[in-house]
């Protein structure tokens, strides 16, 4: 008898209707003798919905409130989804994240899980009961208070379990097939693919891919739990994210890892660009600016900082953060303009990101090339560019980033024959 944790996300149990039918799946998973362990996100798109709430009651939210405010949301599907799962007999007991023993930092809104001890779900499932456990909530053992593990963390909360527990397998069921090799919202010609090794799909979704939380993807790959990302409305098999090529062995259909070159393109439109103009060209300023930004707790992803404007003495350097965090950068920033001495700040929130994800692109210098020139023949601008060893990025306007999506996707013959189903949600 093997112990498997799935994950329910938001659309899967957008209503009640969506909670019974994931009872039904469930039960019949421990009807086919396993163990299961049950991770279930907030309704729909209820967690957007307490946040729209709580800013039109205030601009400025406690922090710790807010946490306490959006582990709400999970708690309603967990206890209705115990209850459909006991219409069918069976029995099934819900938990909240510091009950399962999701043990985080303090730092609310986005707390890290510094362990995990799930001794009640463990009594729950050796009893023969169902366990169901609220995604992306824990508890501090410093400050005693409930946290939250950011956006889309209910993933994470599932790998986190599955690897307490020794989990065969961890899966995250979701209104898609799997994953594919762009959006299907945005190109609906994008394909399943079978199998990804956990470095492409932290690339892609450390690029916007919110198919699953980046940090369940790193967590995975730790400690080797494969991921078996399919759909609550279908039966079909979905996507393994294999935690090392070496790892294949546990993959039940056990097939060699062979990956095209180029796996996928993601994009997001969750990030802005801040331009700090007429920053002095001298050793430490750069330090600066960025200890400035550290101390605003913002994560930083692209950097560039232009040639110095000759005869000036001054550059301008651009980097992207998440939007959410940009107010307190800037107003981090503008306190310290006198002493770093730049000019002025710019800060534009209409870009958007597109990365080309693919194992072995250093060396294949004609991938460059064919990436580049879908991008002027769709007529797309270019505002930043960065790359790592499988992974090229580029800023483009917001407004024209779907169209160079599709033609990036389209010129490294990415596109399918069929068209990708996508069975719920809204995608906010
Ligand atoms: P859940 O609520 O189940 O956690 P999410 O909305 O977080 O679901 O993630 C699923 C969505 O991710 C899909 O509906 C799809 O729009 C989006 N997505 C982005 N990139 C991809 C990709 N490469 N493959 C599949 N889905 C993707
Ligand atoms: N409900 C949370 C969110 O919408 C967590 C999750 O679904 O993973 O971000
Ligand atoms: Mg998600």
């Amino acid at each position: 008898m093997s112990l498997v944790v799935q994950k329910y996300g938001g659309s899967s149990v957008s209503d009640a209707q969506g909670i019974k039918r994931v009872a039904q799946r469930v039960v019949e998973t421990q009807r086919q003798g396993h163990q299961v362990v049950v991770v279930v996100s907030a309704m729909g798109d209820t967690t957007d919905e307490l946040l729209d709430l709580a800013a039109q009651v205030t601009q400025t939210p406690p922090a710790r409130e807010l946490d306490m405010l959006m582990t709400a949301g999970e708690r309603i599907s967990m206890a209705l989804l115990a209850m459909a799962i006991h219409s069918h007999g069976a029995v099934a007991q819900s938990f909240t994240g510091s009950q399962a023993g999701m043990i985080t930092d303090g730092i609310h809104g986005k707390a890290r899980i510094i362990d995990v001890d799930p001794y009640r779900v463990r009594t729950a499932i050796d009893k023969g009961n169902i366990a169901i456990v609220a995604g992306f909530q824990g508890m501090s053992r410093t400050t005693n208070e409930i946290t939250t593990m950011g956006r889309g963390g209910s993933d994470t909360t599932a790998v986190a379990l599955a690897a307490a527990l020794d989990a065969a397998v961890c899966e995250i069921y979701t209104d898609v097939d799997g994953i594919y090799t762009a959006d299907p919202r945005v190109v609906p010609s994008a394909q399943k693919i079978d199998k990804i090794s956990s470095e492409e799909m932290l690339e892609m979704a450390a690029s916007g891919a919110k198919i699953l939380h980046l940090r369940s993807v790193e967590y995975a790959r730790r400690f080797g739990i494969p991921i078996h990302v399919r759909s609550s409305f279908s039966d079909k098999e979905g996507t393994w994210v294999l935690p090392s090529p070496g790892d294949k062995i546990k993959i039940s259909k056990g097939v060699a890892l062979e990956q095209p070159i180029i796996s996928g393109v993601a994009h997001d439109r969750s990030e802005g660009k801040v331009t700090v103009v007429g920053v002095p060209d001298i050793p430490g300023k750069a330090a600066e600016i960025f200890g400035i930004i550290a101390g605003a707790h913002s994560n930083i992803d692209m950097i560039v900082q232009n040639i110095s404007t000759s005869g000036t003495g001054r550059t301008d350097i651009s980097f992207t953060l998440p939007i959410v965090e940009g107010a307190e950068a800037l107003a981090a920033l503008r306190d310290a303009q006198e002493r770093v001495g730049f000019e002025k700040l710019l800060y534009d929130d209409k870009i958007g990101k597109l990365s080309l994800i693919g194992a072995g692109m250093r060396s294949n210098p004609g991938v460059s090339f064919t990436f580049f020139k879908a991008l002027s023949d769709a007529g797309v601008n270019i505002d930043l560019i960065s790359t790592s060893e499988i992974r090229i990025s580029v800023v483009t306007r917001a407004d024209l980033l779907d169209t160079a999506v599709r033609a990036v996707h389209k010129a490294f013959e990415l596109d399918g024959a069929d068209t990708a189903t996508v069975y719920g949600g809204t995608g906010r």
